[in-house]
C-alpha cells in the first residue's frame, strides 16, 4: 500500500538535522564555484554535452545491437563478457567469480551500490574494501552514497576526524583534510597488494573495443583493478556507446559537469593482460553487463530518457530538494538519491517506494538548467505519480 506519510516523516526529520545541513552547504557552495571556473576554462564543453546528448540517444535506441557488439569485442580480446538480467543473476556471476575467503577491492560504482555487492560478498566470507576516500568512509559510516559523484557529502569533516580517530585510533585535526586522506590511503595500501579481486563499474563502455573507461582523481581505481590477479567490470547496459571516441566525449563531459577542472586520471581497460606481449596487469578480464530493467525501459518513450544520465550529479547540486535532504531523498534503501535517483530506483528497484518519492519533487525544473544532457526530470516525475494514481 502506498504510505506517503512514511516518506515525508523521513524528510522531515533529516530536513532538521543540523550536521547534513552544514555538510550540505558546504558541498553545493564550493560545486558552484568549482562549476564556474570550469566552464570558463573549456566553454566549447557545452556544446560537447549537445553532442553527448546525440551519442546517448542513439545509444539507447540500439542498446541491443551494441550490446552484441560490445560482448564480441571483449571475447576478441581474450576477456569474457556476461549479460545479466537480472540484480540477483549479476550478484550470482560475481560471487562465482569471487569465490569465498578472498580481499576484494572495488572502484566506487553506483551500478555495483544498485546490486547491493559490497554487502552480498562480505556475507560470503570476503574481506571487501571501498577504496574511493568517499565511498570508504559511507562503507563504515553509512548509511549509503549521498550524491553520484561525492557519496560522503553528508559527512562534515568533524565527523570523518572522529570516526579516523576510532578507526585507526589517531588523533586527526579536523581541519587537516590532507592528512586525514593520507591516512586512508596508507591503510589501503597493503590491500591492494593483498587483493585477489579488483572490481569496477564503468563511466563508459566503448563497443568497437570492448573498452571500460573510468575517471578517478584519487589513483584508486588504477590500483584495484590493475594489481590484483582478476578484474570484474559491471556495467549498466546504458553506459554502451558506439566507439572510443564517443566514449572519450562522455567522460569528458562527465567530468567537467562533476566540476573537475583537471582530472587526474582516466582508466581505459581493454582486455587480460598477455605476458607474452609483456603486459601488467590482471590476466582475467570479466565484464557483467547489467539489464536490471534497462532494456525495459529504452522502449518507454518518457522513462527512457533515464537512461541517458551520466551520473554527474549536478541536477543534484542544484536542485532545492536535494539542498534539505540529501541523499535521503529516494530512500534509505534505495542506492539512488535525489530525483533522478528516484527515477533510477524506479526502473532498477523498488517502483512503490520509488513512487511514493516522486511526490517530494517540486517540478521547478532546475535540474534541467544543470544537466549536460537536458534531461527532464520533472516530466518523468509526474509521469511516475500518474501511473500511481492510476492504478488507485
Ligand atoms: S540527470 Fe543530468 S545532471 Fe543529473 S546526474 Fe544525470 S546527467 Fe548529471
Amino acid at each position: 500500500m502506498t504510505d506517503l506519510t512514511g516518506v515525508s516523516q523521513l524528510l522531515n526529520k533529516v530536513s532538521d538535522d543540523p550536521v547534513l545541513r552544514t555538510a550540505l552547504d558546504r558541498a553545493i557552495s564550493s560545486y558552484w564555484k568549482k562549476r564556474k571556473q570550469v566552464m570558463e576554462r573549456y566553454p566549447y564543453v557545452k556544446e560537447l554535452a549537445d553532442e553527448v546528448r546525440r551519442i546517448k540517444e542513439w545509444s539507447i535506441d540500439h542498446m541491443d545491437k551494441l550490446l552484441d557488439k560490445a560482448i564480441e569485442a571483449v571475447e576478441a580480446k581474450g576477456g569474457k563478457a556476461y549479460v545479466a538480467e537480472t540484480a540477483e543473476e549479476a550478484r550470482k556471476i560475481v560471487g562465482e567469480l569471487v569465490g569465498t575467503g578472498k580481499v576484494v577491492t572495488k572502484a566506487k560504482s553506483m551500478t555495483t551500490e544498485e546490486l547491493k555487492l559490497r554487502e552480498f560478498l562480505i556475507e560470503r566470507g570476503n574481506e571487501v574494501y571501498e577504496t574511493d576516500l568517499g565511498e570508504f568512509l559511507v562503507q563504515f559510516l553509512g548509511p549509503k552514497p549521498m550524491h553520484f559523484i561525492s557519496p560522503s557529502i553528508h559527512l562534515t569533516r568533524e565527523k570523518v576526524a572522529e570516526f579516523l580517530k576510532d578507526f585507526m585510533g589517531v588523533e586527526v585535526d579536523k581541519d587537516d583534510v590532507e592528512g586525514m586522506v593520507a591516512l586512508v590511503r596508507k591503510f589501503l595500501r597493503d590491500k591492494y597488494f593483498s587483493a585477489d579481486v579488483g572490481i569496477s563499474g564503468a563511466n563508459a563502455f566503448a563497443a568497437d573495443r570492448g573498452a571500460v573507461f573510468l575517471i578517478e582523481n584519487e589513483s584508486n581505481i588504477r590500483l584495484s583493478i590493475s594489481l590484483p590477479p582478476k578484474h570484474i567490470a559491471v556495467v549498466g547496459m546504458e553506459k554502451i556507446v558506439p566507439t572510443m571516441s564517443d566514449a572519450w566525449k562522455v567522460v569528458e563531459v562527465i567530468s567537467r559537469y562533476g566540476g573537475y577542472k583537471v582530472t587526474s586520471y582516466i582508466n581505459t581497460v581493454m582486455g587480460p593482460a598477455r605476458r607474452g606481449d609483456g603486459d601488467i596487469g590482471p590476466e582475467e578480464y570479466h565484464v557483467i553487463f547489467l539489464d536490471n530493467g534497462r532494456r525495459e525501459a529504452s522502449k518507454d518513450p518518457i522513462l527512457k530518457q533515464t537512461l541517458y544520465c551520466l551520473r554527474c550529479g549536478a541536477c543534484q547540486y542544484l536542485c532545492p530538494v536535494f539542498g534539505i535532504v540529501g541523499g535521503y531523498w529516494a530512500g534509505l534503501e534505495s542506492a539512488y538519491s535525489g530525483g533522478i535517483g528516484v527515477m533510477w530506483e524506479y526502473i532498477t528497484g523498488d517502483k512503490e517506494t520509488s513512487t511514493q518519492h516522486a511526490f517530494a519533487c517540486l517540478l521547478c525544473g532546475r535540474c534541467i538548467e544543470a544537466c549536460p544532457v537536458r534531461i527532464n526530470q520533472p516530466e518523468v516525475l509526474r509521469e511516475i505519480r500518474r501511473r500511481l494514481m492510476e492504478r488507485i
